[in-house]
């Protein structure tokens, strides 16, 4: 097994021309040499050159499978997609999901392990360091492990890879980067979770190609990651995105942040809750009392969920308010950055058909233009995967240049 990365794998990368050909390999092999020549506007001999020494690292394999127009086979090229691997760890609140990718993003293995409750930092980083060991020890067929993504709720500082502040956990700095790096000879990357589940819906998801696209995480909190010519957009200190904590209603509920009326707090898996709770204790009926047998302190965004899907009308307005409220978020993101498309993901989205019909409707009344109006929302394709994913294309953004 052999898990060391070298530094060189990464050096070799650092030219344009050989991550683009790369790139171009990824996205229309099997491909001649002669039809990268063509497409890059690059001589012959340059891309001849390169691709040898792609051959020689392993990244790209000769194949003769192309279609012959009669005669002998033309050699082609295709990514050595299985040689490779690669970590992406998504550290939720309660549990840390860990998935291994091969160079096409495909899925490998993965892992979830919980997370104690009030974990210290240190709880943090060895739960990290106990999935990654297990997931290594398990590929024994020789790939090399190229790095490791963790995308974290939160602030990040994605130059340090500290996590900065973790709300769930009311954790501040925390050196995930240096001390994954201590532990384990690999690039390591950090970056906020809402910007990771969009750069994995943008590779693999529901990107549709787009270079201006948001990906609205809504989960426990609610965050964006930007993305503005196909790149992730951090702003000044890495706040860019933060649009859980956006006032819909001067006079809305107290966030946990301390302001009231933030999104999060009308429209995150816990304002749900909450706002069933406060209405089903004016003596309104639901399914969701049966469910949960009268005990209102058992009531999650879940249960709602649930009592909606079983056609309780109760849950499903309440749902549709939910979208009502997520649509006003939308809206100002589309008034201020004008995405070809927003994708949603995370927790709550799995109520996505309740929630969907409350955000257009918001659109259509308060879009400025035609345009803004039908925006395209669509929901993750990545699923609960999308984090864990695009922690991958963390690493895979270094191998593979994309624009
Ligand atoms: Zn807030």
């Amino acid at each position: 097994m052999s898990l060391k990365y070298t530094r060189g794998t990464f050096q070799l990368m650092k030219s344009i021309n050989r991550s683009s050909i790369l790139n171009m390999i990824r996205e229309k092999g099997p491909i001649s040499r002669a039809e990268i020549a063509k497409q890059t506007s690059l001589t012959p001999p340059t891309v001849s050159n390169i691709v040898k020494e792609l051959i020689e690292s392993k990244f790209v394999i000769e194949t003769t499978q192309g279609t012959s127009q009669g005669g002998r086979k033309p050699t082609l090229l295709e990514i050595n997609a299985d040689q490779f691997y690669i970590i992406g760890i998504d550290v939720g609140r309660y549990k840390m999901n860990f998935v291994v990718s091969n160079l096409f993003g495909d899925l490998k293995d993965s892992n979830v392990l919980r997370i104690k409750e009030h974990p210290t930092k240190e709880d943090i980083l060895n739960t990290m360091k106990k999935g990654i060991h297990t997931l290594l020890e398990r590929e024994k067929n020789g790939q090399k492990f190229l790095g490791i993504g963790v995308g974290m709720h939160g602030i990040v500082d994605v130059e340090k890879g500290i996590s900065l502040f973790a709300p769930s956990f009311q954790l501040y700095d925390i050196p995930i980067k240096l001390e994954l790096e201590k532990e384990f000879d690999m690039l390591i990357k950090v970056e906020n979770d809402a910007r990771t589940m969009t750069l994995g819906e943008s590779w693999f998801g529901h990107g549709n190609n787009e270079d201006h696209i948001v990906g609205v995480n809504v989960g426990h909190g609610i965050g964006a990651g930007i993305m503005i010519n196909g790149r992730l957009f951090h702003g000044d200190s890495d706040i860019a995105g933060e649009i859980g904590h956006v006032t819909i209603d001067l006079s809305g509920p107290k966030c946990t942040c301390g302001n009231y009326g933030c999104l999060q707090a009308l429209a995150g898996g816990p304002a749900i809750a909450a706002r069933a709770i406060k209405e089903l204790k004016t003596g309104k009926y639901s399914r969701i009392l049966d469910i949960v047998d009268s005990d209102l302190e058992i009531v999650d965004g879940k249960v709602v969920y649930e009592a909606a899907c079983a056609g309780d009308e109760f849950s499903i307005e309440l749902l549709n308010q939910t979208g009502r409220y997520l649509g006003i978020g939308l809206i100002n993101l589309i008034h201020t950055l004008n995405p070809e498309r927003i994708i949603i993901g995370g927790g709550v989205s799995r109520a996505g058909d309740f929630l969907m019909d409350g955000i257009k409707e918001t659109l259509h009344s308060r879009g400025l233009t035609k345009k803004a109006k039908e925006t395209p929302i669509v929901l993750s394709k990545l699923g609960e995967n999308a984090s864990a994913f695009g922690s991958c294309v963390l690493i895979l953004e270094e191998i593979f240049e994309r624009h």
